[in-house]
């Protein structure tokens, strides 16, 4: 990069240089160092800064926690802009929790906006609770857990377009949400500056639709319409994320992954047959006859259906702990098969090599090939 871009850019008070490699902005821990790093605190400084690189054809990779990033060691031509929140004065953060309308910078930790909502008495977000990360990223893939996904409360999205150089608010509808998708992933046309949400000013949860999280919260009803105070299912979302070890936590190398590896992958109706069966002649019609298998809607007038990665991926035979056979240092996790780890000192390649083997066991197995979810730079499961 032209070293006066650089000077131009880190003479802002919003911007500073950081030394960090992705082995340190990611939570898989891998990956190698970046040309430059810039930590960017406001939606001025991340406009101004993408702006800069982009006229000075510098490549660049937008960054929030790094939680649904894979990256490789050789990644020296690329310039990381980290989305980060000083969150000293507040200010990153607005709620008006008479009318339960939230906005936030796009830096801000996701989780900390959660707690900040349900302490104001607004519900809505609470079993998006203890998913790693940024704000800015959350419409990006459309998160999801427990039942909710992060487009049932958003309002709207200030978005960067790298091809205008303009900065506009937009509506969720145009950014396409879906199952893990908006038209942002893996584009990287526009950069999330702030996020804008609606939530209830009731103190009340959303409705309850995940069948394990109501029945922890003694719901009785099966219809999928009961509310909680949001507070308490917080609190229990919380709980059940830490018992699969899906919160973040340094001792704990379960949790050095990117969260749920694979999509759970949406198939027509005949293939979900086709892998019952496959299930049924190697595990057994008892096995079989509980697959999970979920209506999805339908693509091009065929209906589909979602089926679970995690429970194809045991009946493929790779149980919690698996590891390729000599090669320790990346695993399953030991709470949960969908989730791939780093045990200490594994590399992105251990990673890739650890995908690949779980990804082609399955589609051995059954014939369906599991997607990641995550987003890969420098590395891919398929070398050419
Ligand atoms: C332990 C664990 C549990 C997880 N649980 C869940 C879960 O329950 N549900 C779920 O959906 N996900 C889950 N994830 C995945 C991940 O936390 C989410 O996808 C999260 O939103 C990623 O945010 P991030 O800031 O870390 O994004 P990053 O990893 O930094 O970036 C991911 C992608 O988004 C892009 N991006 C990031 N910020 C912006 C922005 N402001 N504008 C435009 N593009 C941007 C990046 O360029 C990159 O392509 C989990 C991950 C871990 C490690």
């Amino acid at each position: 990069m032209p070293s006066a871009t650089l000077g131009h850019l880190t003479s802002r008070d919003d911007v500073e240089t950081s030394s960090r490699s992705f082995a340190d902005l990611t939570t898989l821990r891998v990956g190698g160092a970046p040309a430059h790093t810039l930590c960017c605190r406001s939606a001025d400084a991340v406009a101004e800064v993408v702006r800069s690189l982009d006229e000075a054809g510098v490549p660049l990779l937008v960054v929030g926690g790094g939680s649904n990033l894979v990256v490789g060691e050789d990644v020296a031509g690329l310039v990381a802009v980290v989305l980060e929140s000083e969150g000293k004065d507040g200010t990153d953060v607005a709620i008006d929790a008479a009318s339960g309308v939230v906005r936030a910078f796009a830096g801000v930790v996701w989780d900390d906006l959660v707690a900040a909502t349900v302490d104001a008495g607004l519900g809505g977000l609470e079993c998006l609770s203890g998913i790693p990360g940024s704000v800015g990223a959350t419409p990006v893939q459309n998160v999801g857990a427990y039942g909710a996904e992060v487009s049932q409360t958003l309002h709207r999205v200030q978005l960067f377009d790298r091809s205008t150089g303009e900065t506009s608010w937009v509506s969720p509808e145009s950014l396409e949400l879906g199952y893990r998708y908006s038209n942002l992933k893996f584009t990287s046309r526009a950069v999330v500056t702030a996020v804008e949400f609606s939530l209830s000013t009731d103190g009340l949860s959303a409705p309850l639709r995940f069948g394990e999280l109501a029945r922890r919260l003694g719901v009785t009803e099966q219809d999928g319409t009961s509310r909680r105070p949001a507070s308490e299912v917080r609190d229990m979302v919380l709980e059940l994320r830490r018992g699969k070890g899906m919160v973040l936590d340094d001792a704990d190398h379960d949790t050095w992954s990117a969260g749920s590896f694979f999509t759970n992958p949406v198939v027509d109706a005949a293939t979900a047959d086709e892998v019952q069966r496959l299930v049924a002649s190697s595990r057994g019609e008892q096995d079989a006859a509980a697959m999970p298998r979920f209506p999805a809607g339908d693509a091009a007038g065929e209906k589909m259906e979602k089926l679970s990665a995690a429970w194809l991926i045991e009946r493929a035979g790779f149980a919690r702990g698996w590891h390729v056979p000599g090669s320790e240092r990346a695993g399953l996790s030991s709470k949960h098969t969908l989730a791939l780890t780093n045990r200490g000192q594994a590399s992105s390649a251990d990673i890739v090599e650890l995908a690949r083997a779980v990804r082609d066991g399955v589609r051995e197995a059954f014939g369906v090939t599991l997607v990641p979810e995550p987003v890969w730079i420098g590395v891919t499961l398929d070398p050419e």
